[in-house]
């Protein structure tokens, strides 16, 4: 939904569409038409790289077939040509009886889905074939194995063969799923894989190459509508139109005995971002062997003890990519025979900190310079960082250490399966997801648990990968832990763990602990408060790289970045994260607590004598809330908002006051004079519909010298904090404006107030008086409220809510999960700006309200202001500041900073065309 389809390309030659390049006619440039996977394979040829021979089939294809439910009718002839062109060069027919050339049929769509969508090897062995391949290898084992791979994967993902049934007879051949099956055995497994196959669809497999090489191509393209790939793409907010291209190469062969085998490198470690070359490899196998971790790989530096010629070449190949994408990348290959092949590469994913290391030492290697490196991390990284980690003195029910796959704390009750996962997550469990191994079909249940741990496979196994992707804990390769499918349970050692029972993981170092192990701070907030000094010698890389950046952004960013923040302590936090004032000083809070009995005094209070004295007990309080909030905040901004929400909240509970009068009544007693008003005051305030009700500005008509304390409060607080040595920047709010007579009717109350405390001072006072815009209505009329206000500040969740005509604490659990599975938007608007929608009243009120008024201050205080993707919206409408949590605020300047950079990079782009 975000990411705009590709126009359809057209051959310069002819006029007709173009659905098949050849590896040679692409390049990184063609992403969108030949996904991710077909542009990185034409682009590793135009390096000189060794890639097999092979051609793409478009996106455009892929798209039409969805569309329409046949291929266009242009493609097969398209795609003879190109068969012959690779039957030519690889000097043997697809499929040729004596020596027949193999092709793979892989996915390959624009954006990065490991493993959801299908590929098949092995294209083109059939009963005869099968001979001349075997004949021409001398290799009759090698042979079998491959043809059998193929049934199953044919079986499997072109019709649609549950692989159980595969993969049982294969386990019940052997017991190790590695390459030592004897000849005869393997000839049996084919005929029993074709008997599935006749048993399951009817009809033998087919025999004719082509026809293979058809079905599987039509198999890819449906497999862009797996249930796997739609959640995936949901979950990572790939728009469902994109269709995927269809790799066809030639095969290489991993498989040929111990001078060859298969691998999976990164060109630095994805999970720390240490330099150099971080991989698995595993001899005599093919690739899917080491994806599926259904073999254990060595580590990438064996490779350099068994084939050191490929090794290095290997190493010079993955520099040349890094020098070329100017990132780490990630790479398949192959090794047949001796012979080095390279089978896909692309910018790798990796964790938030291998992220910010990798950036800063790319710049200090002369590769990018700072601008680029922002654009290399992000707030989401950032946020991550900040999670909890274990506390480092928790060894005690260690039981195992795995391999450290993805990084973060997790604790959770053990479940098995995917859908008991899902099930326990959705009754609000945290679980976490313990397999053997995972496939691309556990992604739900991933999904839905807050960590992994399997006990086979590595740092390249799919669980690894896609755990990366989402941020979550994994550990893998817990090879010393047993899971009990019969219980279920987990055993380790002497302890068991039956499903349900509580565990924690540590991504970040690989151990798994028995039970809940606490949390604790990571060193990066100890570096946030300032007391971790990111230039001292002991400092980590990591916490130098963030400050680094943090730094940049800073210099780089138009957009201010202030704290949402109620007292002294918040606002001493905000500062510290960097915060350049208060964007939003709730003032309920202090009327909550012990204050409870002043504020039912006020409501209750029938004379004016009566209310003057409740506001009186009440006007010390809230100045000593704010003489601390503006001495934490010295010299900086601070907004305070009249109080917003509705007076019940306030008031004792309808229940309790109920029952204490009809306990009085019982006992024969009169009920308490105070709890009869009470009950009446509670009738009198009761609300439908509270959030539309009696609350924000229009507090200030019914309750006569509610907002006047208030001010008072304010502008004495100010002068007391002045006279202790402070500089004193107050502003105040006023809410839930509608129209500009509400405000300006409030205004002159306010601004009476304030000259009044500093004619009685003597000092001279000056407060800014603003408004919240969180009513369509506010946006809509903006610019005559402008004309009046100093400021504006958006609070886009009520914005959000009377827009969308949500009450957010009702729908997100209501019918928001239906939404996000229909995709009628895959982010909560709550959580990121609905652009469309609320984004376009933001900028008719930004425009109208700046046009009327030029020293107009406009922000937002909404938690939409410390949400990485709305900064950018709130950078490019000219907001002048985004206010949000005080945790969220070096993410917020982070992304101020890379919103900059990128909009000057779009601004240089403009100018130069
Ligand atoms: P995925 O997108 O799930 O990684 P791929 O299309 O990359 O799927 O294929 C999976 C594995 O199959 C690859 O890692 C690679 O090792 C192997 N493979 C694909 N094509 C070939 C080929 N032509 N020759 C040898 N191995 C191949
Ligand atoms: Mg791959
Ligand atoms: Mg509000």
């Amino acid at each position: 939904m975000t990411t705009p389809v590709p126009t359809p390309q057209r051959d310069r030659s002819t006029t007709a569409l173009k659905f098949v390049y050849d590896f040679a006619e692409g390049g990184r440039e063609l992403v969108d038409l030949l996904g991710g996977k077909g542009a990185g394979l034409a682009e590793m040829g135009r390096l000189g790289l060794p890639v097999p021979p092979g051609f793409t089939i478009t996106t455009e294809a892929c798209r039409h077939y969805l569309r329409v439910g046949t291929a266009p009718a242009e493609l097969a002839a398209e795609i003879d040509v190109h068969l012959a062109v690779l039957e030519r060069t690889a000097g043997r027919g697809l499929g040729q009886p004596d020596d027949p050339l193999l092709v793979s049929v892989r996915s390959g769509a624009r954006f990065s889905m490991p493993g959801m969508m299908e590929t098949v090897l092995d294209i083109g062995l059939n009963d005869q074939s099968v001979q001349g391949l075997a004949a021409q290898v001398g290799n009759e084992r090698f042979a079998l194995d491959s043809y059998r791979r193929l049934i199953q994967m044919f079986g499997r993902t072109v019709l649609g063969i549950d692989n159980d049934r595969f993969a049982s007879l294969l386990a019940a051949a052997t017991k190790r799923p590695d390459a030592e099956l004897p000849v005869g055995e393997l000839r049996e497994l084919v005929a029993a894989f074709k008997q599935v196959i006749r048993a399951a669809t009817g009809r033998e497999f087919p025999q004719d190459p082509r026809e293979q090489l058809d079905m599987a191509i039509r198999a890819v393209f449906d497999s862009w509508h797996t249930e796997r790939a739609a959640l995936y793409r949901r979950r990572e907010g790939i728009s469902d139109d994109l269709g995927t291209a269809v790799n066809v190469m030639a095969m290489v062969f991993g498989n040929k005995g111990a001078e060859s085998g298969t691998g999976v490198a990164f060109t630095r470690d994805p999970g720390s971002g240490q330099r150099g070359l971080y991989g698995d490899y595993l001899p005599d196998a093919q690739g899917e062997d080491v994806v599926s971790g259904s073999r254990n790989a060595f580590p990438i530096s064996e490779l350099e003890r068994l084939d050191p010629v490929s090794y290095r070449q290997l190493l010079h190949n993955a520099g040349i990519l890094e020098r070329h994408y100017r990132d780490l990348c990630d790479i398949e290959f192959t090794i047949e025979r001796g012979k080095l092949w390279m089978l896909q590469t692309r910018v790798g994913k990796r964790t938030p900190a291998a992220a910010f290391r990798i950036a800063c030492q790319l710049v200090d290697e002369g590769v990018i310079d700072l601008d680029e490196a922002l654009s290399r991390v992000s707030g989401h990284d950032l946020t991550q960082l900040m999670f909890p980690q274990f506390s480092v003195d928790s060894d005690a029910a260690r039981l195992t250490t795995g391999i450290n796959a993805s990084p973060g704390a997790a604790v959770g009750a053990v479940v098995f399966d995917s859908a008991t996962a899902v099930r326990r997550a959705e009754s609000g469990e945290a679980v976490i997801l313990v397999r053997h191994e995972t496939t691309p079909d556990d992604l739900a249940g991933i999904v839905a648990a807050v960590g992994v741990l399997t006990t086979h496979g590595g740092k390249t196994a799919h669980a690894a990968v896609v755990a990366r992707g989402m941020g979550k804990p994994c550990v893998c390769g817990a090879e010393e832990l047993v899971i009990d499918e019969d219980g279920p349970r987990l055993i380790a050692g002497a302890t068991v763990i039956e499903e349900g029972g509580q565990i924690s993981i540590d991504g970040t170092s690989g151990a798994v602990f028995e039970g809940r192990i606490p949390l604790q701070q990571p060193p990066i907030v100890d570096y946030f408060n300032g007391v971790l000094d990111p230039d001292g010698p002991d400092t980590s890389d990591l916490i130098r790289a963030v400050h680094r950046l943090l730094q940049h952004a800073d210099e780089r960013r138009r957009l201010g970045v202030l704290a949402n923040a109620d007292t002294p302590e918040d606002a001493a936090r905000a500062r510290r994260y960097g915060a350049q004032g208060i964007g939003l000083c709730r003032t309920e809070h202090m009327f909550l607590g012990e204050r409870r009995a002043l504020v039912e005094r006020l409501v209750l209070a029938d004379t004016v004598p009566e209310r003057t004295a409740a506001l009186a007990a009440l006007l010390p309080l809230q100045r000593g809330d704010f003489i601390g909030v503006f001495e934490a905040m010295d010299g900086l901004p601070v907004t305070i908002r009249l109080l917003d929400p509705p007076l019940h909240e306030f008031l004792s509970d309808d229940a309790e006051v109920t029952a204490r009068i009809s306990a009085a009544k019982a006992a024969g007693l009169a009920p308490d004079d105070r709890d009869v008003k009470l009950l009446a005051a509670l009738d009198r305030l009761h609300e439908v519909n509270p959030m539309m009700g009696l609350r924000g500005v229009r507090l200030g008509f019914v309750v006569p010298g509610l907002f006047a304390l208030q001010t008072r409060a304010v502008a004495e607080a100010a002068i007391e904090a002045r006279r202790r040595g402070h500089v004193v920047r107050p502003e105040i709010m006023v809410p839930l404006v509608a129209t500009v007579t509400e405000f300006e009717i409030t205004r002159r109350e306010l601004a009476a107030v304030i000259a009044q405390v500093a004619k009685e001072s003597g000092a001279d006072l000056a407060i800014r008086i603003g408004t919240m815009i969180e009513l369509p209505r506010a946006a809509l009329t903006a610019g005559s409220i402008g004309a009046s206000a100093d400021f504006f500040s958006f609070g886009t969740n009520d914005l959000t809510q009377t827009t969308w005509g949500l009450s957010r604490d009702d729908v997100e659990g209501a019918f928001f999960p239906a939404y996000f599975k229909a995709r009628v938007f895959d982010a909560s608007p709550f959580e990121t700006i609905d652009r469309a929608g609320v984004g376009r009243l933001i900028r008719i009120a930004v425009d109208e309200g700046t046009r009327a008024n030029p020293l107009l201050t406009v922000g937002v205080c909404g938690e939409h202001g410390g949400d990485p993707d709305s900064i950018h919206f709130f950078d490019e409408v000219g907001l002048d500041y985004v206010s949000c949590s005080p945790f969220r605020v070096p993410v917020a300047r982070l992304e101020a900073g890379r919103s900059a950079v990128q909009r000057a990079g779009i601004v240089r782009a403009n100018e130069t065309r």
